[in-house]
């Protein structure tokens, strides 16, 4: 039984919270620019596009394609002893931002750049839940 407490839970910031909150509620929460329509992650105050403070949280499909992975064989620490070999990858979402994530529910020998992957949660805690993705079914 691996101890999932030892693990680091991230502390929400004032622009992450929203992120943070989705995340529990098993939903990945990205900003979306009211005045140019771009999505971007990860948050900030501005668009990154237009310089707008106009920001709005939507919900993204959770849909992405694996844009570069390494795998990781050596734990950065004992919480993560159980874990490997895994995999900490660059996606790009269906919205167009990259996210940093892990890959879980498939064979490292079997990840390809391009592979379709779909959001999943690691409930690290009642309130804490990390987005992670699987290959799409
Ligand atoms: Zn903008």
């Amino acid at each position: 039984m691996s101890d999932v407490a030892s693990k680091p839970i991230p502390e929400p910031t004032p622009e992450t919270a929203e992120y943070w909150a989705g995340a529990a509620r098993q939903e990945l929460m990205i900003q979306r620019c009211t005045q140019c329509g771009r999505h971007q992650f990860p948050p900030r105050m501005l668009c990154t596009a237009c310089s707008s403070r106009e920001l709005e949280w939507v919900r993204a499909r959770g849909l992405a394609a694996v844009r570069s992975f390494t795998v990781v064989r050596r734990p950065v620490s004992e919480a993560f002893a159980e874990d490997v070999p895994y995999v900490v990858a660059l996606v790009v979402l269906d919205e167009g931002p990259t996210l940093m994530t892990n890959i879980i529910g498939c064979k490292t020998e079997e990840l390809r750049i391009g592979m379709r992957v779909t959001v999943c949660f690691d409930n690290r805690t009642p309130s804490c839940s990390i987005p992670q993705f699987a290959p799409s079914v």
